[in-house]
């Protein structure tokens, strides 16, 4: 039995696409890690904002400029808010967690000299990488890795060892998009600044499920995406703390980000426009504010409970087939399982579910090196959010028998 507060079947109502049939059979969407489905409430904005409004922000003396700029910058409030930030300014819009990363790393860029060091988590997606990488050939700086035990879970201790005066720049993420590890970030925060490391948190994968507080954290940098939280896809922010914005040199030229603009000279604009360089997506940030209202009319407790017994349920129920193991295993998680059938290769599986009208996703989730670690091509991944039920949870155990029959 799974209780809720939720009312799960009108939530379900709220998500047109949840009505769809994929290859004759009613659609059972378990890729909620790559990107979540979008209820009304954000489509009627996106709908609202191209019907009423659209224009240009910022610039206009006109009446829809100024309806467009006032949305805008009060869906930065609402995100200010929501993850508790001291200031609407430390919010910085950008195209999604990758953009904001790469932001930031670019900034660091005359920051760092050869021999200073940047960690790195063990658990780590493409994007929370590769940045990194790409700042220490630039600098000549050193990437470290801090590692994980095979339960998916950071080793703690062997990373305040790796910490030390070296130590510039801490980055791990939330909640793992591969694994569904929620890592003791607060932890990692207070030993990074120990060492006056900054540190950058990869919340792409916590902020569906974990409300977030900026301050309590005392994080440096904090990164969303909107599609993974019910928002549009090609939106998302960059937190930073007001000191470190300040410090950080802008990241691209152009309109927007500019005072005053001569060919000797240019002078950039105070925060946030600093960072936001050229004609946002407007609509994107108005619909990523209404999908945190859509979140919070929920509630994050009631979803964390939900999902966390659909988590348990589902894996109590895949647990039971003979020969599939489940990767990452950590005491906490959000609603993320990972597996494989012992001697089936997991695209196999995830075509035979697609058949069945089940969407998970295979592959190496843009985690190369966690699978690496396994020393695996990849997983299955379903990945669970709260408009899911005990019912889809069943479909997709039936649907993994039989594809293991199939091919086995
Ligand atoms: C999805 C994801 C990203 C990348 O986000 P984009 O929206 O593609 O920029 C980074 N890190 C984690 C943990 C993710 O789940």
């Amino acid at each position: 039995m799974i209780t809720t507060n939720l009312d799960i079947e009108t939530i379900r109502k709220d998500f047109p696409i949840l009505k769809r049939k994929v290859n004759g059979y009613p659609l059972v969407y378990l890729d909620n890690a790559a990107t979540s489905q979008t209820p009304k409430q954000v489509i009627d904005t996106i709908v609202d904002y191209y019907s009423r409004f659209n224009a240009n922000i910022h610039r206009g003396v006109h009446s829809l400029s100024q309806e467009a700029t006032d949305a805008y910058e009060n869906a930065r409030k609402k995100i200010q808010n929501h993850i508790n930030a001291v200031e609407p300014h430390e919010i910085i819009f950008t195209s999604g967690t990758t953009d904001s990363i790469n932001l930031v790393a670019s900034g660091f860029t005359s920051f760092l000299k050869k021999g200073d060091e940047v960690l790195v988590s063990a658990m780590e997606h493409h994007s929370n990488i590769v940045p990194w990488q790409m700042l220490c050939e630039r600098t000549g700086a050193i990437l470290k890795v801090i590692p994980m035990n095979p339960e998916g879970e950071l080793l703690i201790d062997e990373y305040a060892k790796l910490l030390s005066n070296n130590t510039k720049l801490v980055v791990c993420n939330h909640v793992s998009n591969a694994l569904g590890s929620i890592n003791p970030i607060e932890k990692i925060i207070s030993l990074a600044h120990e060492v006056d490391a900054a540190v950058l948190i990869d919340g792409a994968q916590a902020a569906p499920h974990i409300k977030i507080d900026v301050q309590k954290l005392n994080v440096d940098f904090y990164t969303v995406s909107a599609h993974k939280i019910c928002g549009p896809t090609g939106v998302g922010i960059l937190y930073g703390k007001e000191e470190w914005l300040k410090k950080l040199p802008p990241y691209q030229g152009g309109g927007e980000m500019i005072a005053e603009v001569t060919f000797e000279k240019t002078t950039y604009a105070d925060l946030p426009h600093k960072f936001e360089a050229g004609t946002p997506n407007i609509c994107g940030g108005i619909a990523f504010g209404a999908a945190i209202d859509y979140m919070n009319s929920l509630g994050y407790e009631a979803i964390a409970s939900y999902e966390k017994e659909l988590l348990e349920y589902a894996t109590e129920e895949l647990k039971s087939i003979k020969g599939l193991k489940i990767y990452g295993t950590s005491q906490h998680k959000t609603s993320v399982i990972s597996f494989n059938v012992e001697g089936i290769h997991p695209y196999d599986i995830g075509t035979i579910l697609d058949k069945l009208g089940i969407a998970v996703r295979t592959g190496h989730h843009c985690a190369q090196p966690i699978m690496d670690y396994y020393n695996i091509p990849g997983t299955i991944r379903a990945s669970f959010s709260f408009y899911n039920t005990k019912d889809e949870v069943d479909i997709l155990v039936e649907g993994v028998k039989k594809a293991k029959q199939m091919l086995s």
